[in-house]
């Protein structure tokens, strides 16, 4: 029969997991939120520059058809003048500016079905990938939304963890109390309190010597682990 005492602290204890699971829960929080949010800005802002590459290529495409009918206002230009020039080399040089120009509208005219080719492509891959991004970012937003709630929970939730274990170390002797708190201190993780069992302790599994063995079922003072310094008892 473990001391009464022990069997208070390990109600302590297990409290004390309780509201830690609570507050580590709590904790990390805020990191999933801006996980979250990060991707969301990250995804918008591939929606925004596949957006902008797309408006680029149209606005290339719109300035090519500025650009040959410049070139034929050019081609038009160089026949009226070909009416009244006198001197064959002069009419000869007019027909070949007009071939060159015709050839670079042709150039141009070739540049702008490539570009409407891409411009079908890129719209029709933007459209799959916005409507993708943008249910996924839906997605993002419902799991911010059930951060928040959790979160709400949580922080309800912790203060009755408090009360229960405030409760709880009240009716445990002072002088357990404070090594409860001190082994607690020192050590990272629970069992603050643990079993020896086939001479081991149940916190470290490492074996005991025969002294802390042989007191740890002994109620009415608390024995610690000569190895990792926890309280024990059996
Ligand atoms: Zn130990």
């Amino acid at each position: 029969m473990p001391d009464p005492q022990i069997e208070k602290l390990l109600i302590v204890q297990d409290r004390d997991v309780v509201l830690q699971k609570i507050e580590q829960e709590l904790a990390r929080i805020p990191q999933e939120r801006s996980a979250l949010e990060g991707h969301i800005t990250a995804e918008e802002a591939n929606i925004e520059a596949a957006s902008h590459a797309l408006k680029e290529k149209e606005v290339e495409r719109s300035e090519l058809d500025t650009e040959i009918k410049t070139k034929e206002e050019a081609i038009a230009r160089f026949r009226t003048q070909q009416l009244e020039v006198k001197k064959n080399d002069e009419y000869r040089a007019l027909t070949h500016q007009i071939e060159q120009t015709e050839q670079e509208i042709s150039d141009l005219e070739e540049r702008g079905i490539e570009l409407l080719i891409e411009i079908d492509e890129t719209s029709e891959t933007f459209q799959d990938e916005k409507t993708k991004i943008e249910a996924r970012i839906v997605e993002e937003r419902k799991q911010i939304a059930l951060l928040g709630e959790r979160e709400e929970n949580l922080i309800a939730s912790i203060d009755e963890a408090k009360a229960v274990l405030k409760d709880a170390r009240s009716v445990v002797e002072e002088q357990y109390v404070s090594h409860y708190d001190r082994v607690k201190k020192l050590s990272k993780r629970p069992p603050y309190v643990a079993r020896i069992e086939a001479h081991k302790c149940e916190s470290c599994h490492l074996r005991v010597s025969n002294e802390v063995n042989s007191s740890a079922p002994v109620a009415g003072e608390p024995h610690f682990c000569d190895q990792c310094a926890c309280m024990v008892y059996a």
